[in-house]
């Protein structure tokens, strides 16, 4: 006899519940990755509704930045933190792009970076790429994408140097304004386009300022806006 999907995934879920990947949790039937009182408390930013908020403070100076948002605050020991982590190490693509959709509807409602024409998503390098096997920031983009109904492009920004081999000339040079970080393919031409630009973290404003710099420098004309999931 077959068993019905229904009734299957409700015997296995009796034995290994979902469970919420803020709080860790039992997650309610109708519920999928984050619970809903983990989702109407998390710390959000609101970011999108304070005019020079910190995220946009922090960039400027560094990169010419139309807007820029992140949709949580991360604390050190908190759910954020232990959301990121799962996202980043414990095999977790799909959070990523749950959080992407989360925040792609807030920013819909508004219509806040309506006049974006594509979403690029910070890339890995290669190496670590291979490593982790997927890229976080490209999940959080694929969800964003849907809610806000914008391209998602993956092939024009790639990374030129590995973090971890970094020389001191290349520090030298950077210090410069000569951006070495990233490099843009010639697939598309993105001249006075709106790019949003899209990480898991905003730490410092170096790693998408360098990116967004590459993009202004490749293709003039273009304007850029930013969006992370968290914020330090
Ligand atoms: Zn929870």
């Amino acid at each position: 006899m077959k068993m019905p999907k229904a009734f299957k995934s409700a015997v296995l879920n009796l034995f290994f519940p979902e469970v919420c990947m803020a709080c860790s949790g039992i997650l309610l039937h109708q519920e999928s990755t984050i619970c809903t009182k983990c989702l109407f408390h998390l710390p959000y930013t609101d970011d999108h509704l304070i005019p020079n908020n910190e995220s946009f403070i922090l960039m400027q100076g560094k990169l010419r930045v139309e807007r820029a948002v992140s949709m949580l605050r991360f604390r050190p020991s908190s759910r954020v933190e232990h959301l990121i982590h799962q996202m980043k190490y414990a095999n977790k693509p799909q959070l990523g792009k749950f959080l992407g959709h989360v925040y792609g509807t807030l920013l819909k409602e508004i219509q806040y970076f309506e006049d974006v024409d594509a979403i690029i998503p910070i890339p890995l390098h290669a190496r670590r790429f291979a490593k982790r096997g997927y890229n976080q920031s490209e999940y959080f983009g694929m969800g964003s994408a849907q809610r806000l109904g914008k391209p998602m492009l993956r092939n024009v920004l790639y990374r030129a140097i590995h973090n971890a081999t970094q020389t001191k000339k290349d520090l030298v040079s950077r210090a410069e304004g000569v951006d070495k970080f990233f490099r843009c393919s010639n697939e598309l031409d993105l001249h006075d386009k709106h790019i949003l630009l899209l990480d898991d973290v905003l730490t410092t404003e170096a790693t998408l300022a360098s990116a967004g710099n590459t993009l202004l420098d490749k293709f003039p004309g273009c304007r850029i806006s930013i969006a992370t999931i968290a914020k330090a």
